[in-house]
């Protein structure tokens, strides 16, 4: 579980605000769930025989009441109890999103933390393909939006349960024929779950799973006709994609479509996007039975994908730093302040009295464009020094014209006449 730091934030923020930017424009509304829900949430919606629910909830009894609560380990489940239980979906369909931190207790390494944070979509009411197909496109936007290349685009159908049944029969014999190469988790697995099998990461298993028979030739025509038309829309909208057999997904609620977005750029923790639809669990959960589709992503993930340049060229700082020493100028400086943050501008003022110069030292370090300074002559005179800290001259203003000059220099025409514009908003 990670601390964010203040320069890491800021770049968590600039990326949270192109996020935002993005869902809108998508028509997704935001929605927040508490972190914390009754355990059997999370068993029924993501299934009881998954790494998830086996080994990585955070789940304890409250002391108080003997509850069973877990800390979320995704949002999927919890977005969807808090639909069913706010009825929001009694009279049309609904595109949510959210974002925060999920839990799971797993083996930290470089992308896998126990506390980590996504980025959920749920389009909730939607019989798709045209719906899967978006949800899809508009990953594809985000990544054009952060700048980021080479995330591969995996998909799958895992069909009708109906058919997967069909699968699983032949799966349990294929792989009851060859027991001696199967690994512990996919013994125990063998009759409760053995599709996740085909989820496996043991490099001892990929050929005996590589050689599995595959889902994809079980699926019957309304399934088909269901994925053909995603793949049309990908490729009429310009998304390579690879189809993916093995791509089954580390939780039970999915049908039909899944897909992953894959780089090669971060070692083993590849996958920063994945999704799918999801038709049963509304109903499953309580709900009146209705089609769903959604994803997540892994924002620890798009972090280390994302340059820090890009990210640290977005990161807004503090705009102007009140230097003060001598009488009156601290009730001056506060004054001075108060008046630039009316006007739009974000504003340091010293605290912790100290020298002029261990001041200057700190205006420099702070960020800021501008030191404005008032010492006892400056206040006398109704007046501040306003000393530019990256480049430009410094000279004695009216303290009424503070607004007017900061506003000119952070739009980059400072030394302009620009006269009539007293707030930093008048100018953009
Ligand atoms: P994996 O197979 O890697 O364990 P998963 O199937 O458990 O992934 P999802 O539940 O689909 O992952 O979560 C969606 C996304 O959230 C992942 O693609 C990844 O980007 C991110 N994610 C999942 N678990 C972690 C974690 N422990 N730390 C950081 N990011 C994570
Ligand atoms: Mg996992």
């Amino acid at each position: 579980m990670n601390d964010i730091l203040p320069d890491e934030a800021e770049r968590w923020e600039a990326f949270e605000t192109i996020v935002r930017d993005w869902l809108r424009g998508y028509g997704y509304r935001p929605i927040r769930m508490p972190l914390l829900e009754h355990t059997p949430l999370f068993k029924r919606a993501i299934g009881e025989v998954t790494d998830i629910v086996e080994k990585e909830m955070y789940s304890f009894e409250d002391a108080l009441n003997g509850e069973n609560l877990t800390l979320r380990p995704e949002g999927t489940a919890s977005c969807v109890r808090a639909v069913t239980e706010h009825n929001l979906l009694y009279d049309s369909p609904r595109k949510l999103w959210y974002m925060g931190p999920m839990f799971r207790h797993e083996r930290p390494q470089k992308g896998r933390y126990r506390q980590f944070h996504q980025v959920g979509v749920e389009a909730l009411g939607y019989a798709g393909p045209d719906i899967d197909a978006e949800l899809i496109i508009m990953c594809q936007r985000l990544w054009d939006d952060l700048g980021l290349m080479g995330i591969k685009l995996e998909i799958n159908s895992l069909g009708s349960p109906e058919e997967r049944l069909k699968h699983r029969a032949e799966l349990i014999a294929y792989f009851e024929a060859h027991r001696d190469q199967l690994d512990e988790d996919a013994k125990r697995r063998l009759h409760s779950n053995p599709l996740r099998i085909l989820d496996t990461k043991n490099p001892a298993m990929q050929a005996l799973v590589e050689a599995a028979p595959k889902l994809s030739d079980f699926l019957g025509e309304a399934s088909l006709a269901h994925f053909n038309a995603i793949q049309d829309t990908l490729r009429a909208a310009n998304i390579a994609f690879r189809i993916n057999p093995r791509l089954v997904r580390g939780l039970d609620y999915y049908n039909l479509t899944v897909f992953e977005w894959v780089t090669d750029q971060l070692g083993a923790q590849g996958t920063v996007c994945a999704g799918g639809r999801y038709d049963g669990l509304i109903a499953q959960l309580g709900g009146k039975p209705a089609p769903a589709a959604g994803f997540a992503m892994g924002i620890e993930r798009l972090m280390a994908l994302w340059d820090t340049q890009e990210a640290d060229a977005l990161v807004e700082r503090v705009e102007a730093y009140v230097v003060h020493s001598g009488t009156g100028a601290q009730a001056a400086a506060f004054a001075l302040a108060e008046r630039l943050r009316d006007g739009g501008f974000a504003t340091l003022m010293h605290c912790g009295g100290g020298s002029f110069k261990s001041q200057m030292k700190r205006a420099d370090a702070s960020g800021a464009m501008v030191a404005l300074i008032l010492g006892e002559e400056e206040v006398a005179a109704g007046e501040v020094t306003f000393k530019p800290l990256r480049g430009g001259e410094q000279m004695r203003i009216s303290a009424d014209d503070v607004g007017e000059h900061l506003a000119a220099m952070l739009l980059g025409g400072y030394g302009d006449d620009e006269d009539d514009a007293l707030q930093k908003t008048d100018f953009q």
